[in-house]
């Protein structure tokens, strides 16, 4: 497990007013992945909560709409080949998705209600991954996990697939590129590393200018 310094925005056990949350959770003088995960989405989940609601709306139907392209994009690919290489294969692609979960995905399970997965940082595959597969399902995964085509992948796709693959991925890059300008931040980065950078900082998460 992963233990990295907190960054010294204010005393400890002491209240930062500019963004009241940290210290008084975050005893002592590193913080586990696990603990960083709990503060980022309360963190997430409270300075959504706070943004104007036509924002929030906003916010909510580009949520929808990556859902319904990520959903196609794990049909067209399940369709052309993915189905039966990737179960067999049981997610060799799944080692490295500690940073792939981001603001963006959570905002997408905040705004369309529904319950967040507990993460395990002890999973040596992926915090994500049950066992058994993600803990998420594709149409509310990360970004990079949906747009990944191993090779082994790619040799079974058709032209037609792979074009409207792509078109997929260009209009999911779109899309969380106006997360990005409406909130005023770059959230590619994955959730961890952004909240932390927004601690280091004093930053708030979001910047919106409504
Ligand atoms: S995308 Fe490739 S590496 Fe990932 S689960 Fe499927 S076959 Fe395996
Ligand atoms: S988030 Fe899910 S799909 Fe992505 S790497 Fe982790 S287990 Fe795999």
């Amino acid at each position: 497990m992963n233990d990295r310094h907190l960054s010294p925005g204010n005393r400890r056990k002491e209240q930062n007013p500019a963004y009241g949350l940290l210290q008084p959770f975050l005893y002592g003088d590193t913080v586990t992945d696990q603990q960083l995960w709990s503060a980022a989405v309360e963190r997430v989940r409270t300075d959504y909560g706070a943004l104007p609601p036509a924002l929030k709306m906003q916010l909510s139907e580009l949520s929808a709409e990556i859902m319904a392209l990520k959903a196609r994009h794990q049909t067209a690919v399940a369709k052309a080949a993915a189905s039966d290489v990737c179960a067999e294969c049981k997610g060799l692609c799944c080692r490295f998705g500690k940073h792939h979960f981001t603001v963006v995905d959570l905002l997408g399970y905040l705004s369309a209600g529904r319950e967040l997965f507990s993460p395990s940082f002890d999973n040596p595959v992926c915090p994500y991954h049950s066992g058994s597969g993600c803990l998420m399902e594709p149409a509310l995964r990360p970004f990079n996990c949906v747009i990944f085509i191993c090779e082994q992948l790619e040799t079974g796709l058709e032209e037609r697939a792979r074009a409207d693959l792509a078109g997929i991925e260009t209009s999911l890059r779109r899309i969380y590129g106006e997360f990005d300008h409406l909130l005023g931040n770059r959230f590619a980065n994955g959730l961890l590393i952004t909240f932390q950078r927004a601690l280091d900082s004093g930053a708030p998460l979001f910047q919106d200018e409504t």
